[in-house]
């Protein structure tokens, strides 16, 4: 019973070692799935439909060499290295789309995933199925004496056998192929589920968890480094931001990815209503004014840099925090959050356009009350405890500067350039203060460290020969974030509100429906109407017949 317990947030191996394996090959082959299908435009989550955004194969190699450069030098799995290398190697050469996976799969499944496969499970031996509860039935068959399906398991096994496998929608929560989640294992497996586009790879649960993890981890080891060589710091920054930039268009969750930069990216400056838009609404203050009161997705990045080693772990927060805030898995009040005390309540009143206060969640991780147990590995409450005090005096002053007017000013700032006005200027001065010291008491709790260490010491020097030994980019062109196409008009007829906004709805504007009083004030203006319309005539009629007389 007491595993059970402690085992409830953990996973099987929790170091972040195993966790970035994971989570790297599932980002990988999630994106290189999207970028293999046919065709590969979505307008949300429509795919094929004309105007749609590309998965395109120069983003994800890109993204894909990036990615290995920033995780091979930082030294993640330095066992790996050799295998790392051959991956990178592989996407480097291949400057060509290969064929869409229905025309030809060969290189898909024959080379891109044995390649993908043994670049995330050095360290791993062999398994047998009497190791576990279960295995994938996909995987079954010759299991104990073939590695390949073993290695796919320890890959994909943990989240299978997860709880957060139990928080998919009601009809996916006991069907456990392997070949729903890793893409081109048709063969291997003798399903289709890959051919006939039935993967799962982008579904929050699933991948939303690993990429955060990714994203927190590698923040972390930067933050964690003691390195001091500045010339080598710029590089590793510059390659994060370019990184992240390449990221932002291939979320492989297509819905999820047009969130990302149609909204929260730009804090929904392209909504239609000053009222009815996420910025006003769910947003937390600091991802609105990250890298300034730009609010793109440019002076966002532009927030991590060199000279300071946190920036980028403290990017990857306040950025997570604001896309928790509004999807649908992170934005419903929980009834705990609603009775909880201020400043970590959720305050929402459905029945009023205008509400009390903004947004109705503060800042989510780590103070409000779903991580109470997630924060809380040795039972003793105290990481969840002692950060709701260190940070109530900062978070109470920020939410006291906050408020509706400086939301809408900004809001209409970035949504036409309207001009902000002085009061609202020294509020976002005031506001960028009290917001950096939150950010350092944050800091000081070694939440962050808690979670997302590494427990191998990064070498400096191996850092920079490595950095200078990955610089070669055969036809990949680097990304500018001010250049990121909007969604085409073409696709406005896909869109759908999103399920925040359908959990919040606000109410409907008042319309015109007469009143009893109402009514009655109609009635006797149309009487009074008719009343001096015929006098009018009267008049008219008296002025005529004295003309004629
Ligand atoms: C860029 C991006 C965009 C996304 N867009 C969408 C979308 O549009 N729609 C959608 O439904 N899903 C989206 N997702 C997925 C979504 O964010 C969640 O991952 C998913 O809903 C699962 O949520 P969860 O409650 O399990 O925890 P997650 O939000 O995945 O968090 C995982 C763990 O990270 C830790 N954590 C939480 N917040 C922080 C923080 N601020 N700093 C550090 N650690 C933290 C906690 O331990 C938590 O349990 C997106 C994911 C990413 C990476």
């Amino acid at each position: 019973m007491i595993g059970n317990v402690q085992s409830f947030h953990t996973p099987v191996d929790p170091s972040v070692k195993r966790q970035m394996q994971e989570s790297v090959f599932r980002l990988m082959t999630a994106i290189a799935y999207r970028t293999s299908q046919d065709p590969r435009i979505w307008c949300e989550e429509v795919r094929g439909a004309e105007g749609g955004r590309e998965y395109s194969w120069s983003d994800f190699r890109g993204h894909s060499v990036y990615l290995l450069d920033l995780y091979i030098s930082l030294q993640f799995d330095v066992a790996c290295e050799t295998q790392l290398l051959a991956l990178r190697s592989l996407l480097l050469n291949q400057i060509s789309s290969p064929q869409p996976f229905r025309t030809n799969a060969t290189w898909w499944q024959d080379v891109y995933l044995p390649t993908a496969v043994d670049a995330f499970t050095c360290g791993f031996t062999s398994s047998k199925l009497e190791d576990f509860d279960f295995v994938s039935h996909d995987l079954r068959e010759n299991f104990n004496t073939d590695a390949f399906k073993q290695k796919l398991w320890y890959l994909i096994g943990n989240y299978l056998n997860s709880i957060y496998k139990q928080r998919e929608n009601n009809n996916r929560r006991l069907d456990f192929d392997s070949g729903l989640y890793i893409p081109f294992l048709d063969k291997y497996t003798g399903g289709d589920y890959t051919v006939t586009n039935q993967m799962r790879v982008g579904f929050p649960t699933y991948l939303g968890r690993s990429i955060w993890f990714l994203f927190h981890a590698m923040g972390q080891r930067i933050a964690d480094s003691s390195c001091t060589d500045q010339a080598m710091l710029d590089d590793l920054f510059e390659r994060s931001r370019i990184w992240l930039t390449f990221f932002a268009t291939l979320h492989p969750c297509p819905f999820c990815r047009e969130h990302f930069l149609s909204h929260v990216s730009v804090n929904d400056r392209f909504a239609s209503d000053p009222l009815n838009n996420e910025a006003i609404r769910y947003y937390p203050i600091e991802h609105l004014l990250l890298g300034g009161v730009e609010g793109t997705l440019a002076g966002k990045v532009s927030a991590i840099k060199s000279s300071d080693k946190n920036s980028l772990a403290i990017f990857f927060w306040k950025l997570h925090n604001a896309v928790t805030s509004s999807v649908e898995m992170g934005c419903s009040c929980f009834t705990e959050e609603i009775e909880d005390k201020d400043p970590y309540n959720c305050v929402f009143d459905p029945t009023n356009t205008t509400q009390i206060r903004y947004p109705r969640m503060g800042r989510v991780f780590p103070v409000t009350k779903r991580f109470e147990f997630i924060l809380t590995t040795n039972h003793n409450y105290t990481l969840f405890d002692d950060s709701r005090s260190q940070l109530e005096t900062s978070i109470k002053k920020i939410t006291s500067i906050d408020n509706l007017t400086l939301r809408i000013e900004l809001w209409k700032y970035w949504n036409n350039g309207t001009k902000i006005s002085e009061t609202s200027q020294n509020q976002v001065t005031e506001l960028t203060t009290e917001i950096e010291k939150m950010t350092n008491s944050f800091l000081q709790l070694g939440i962050l460290q808690q979670q997302y260490s590494h427990n191998e010491t990064l070498s400096c020097a191996k850092l920079t020969e490595q950095l200078s030994a990955l610089k070669s980019r055969d036809n990949i062109t680097t990304p500018d974030p001010t250049k990121i196409a909007r969604l085409s008009d073409k696709c406005a007829k896909y869109l759908t509100d999103s399920a925040c906004n359908k959990q919040y709805p606000l109410p409907p504007t008042p319309s015109p429906t007469p009143t009893v009083n109402s009514t009655q004030d109609n009635i006797q203006q149309s009487v009074s109407n008719q009343l001096s319309s015929n006098l009018f005539l009267l008049v008219s009629l008296i002025i005529l017949l004295s003309y004629l007389y």
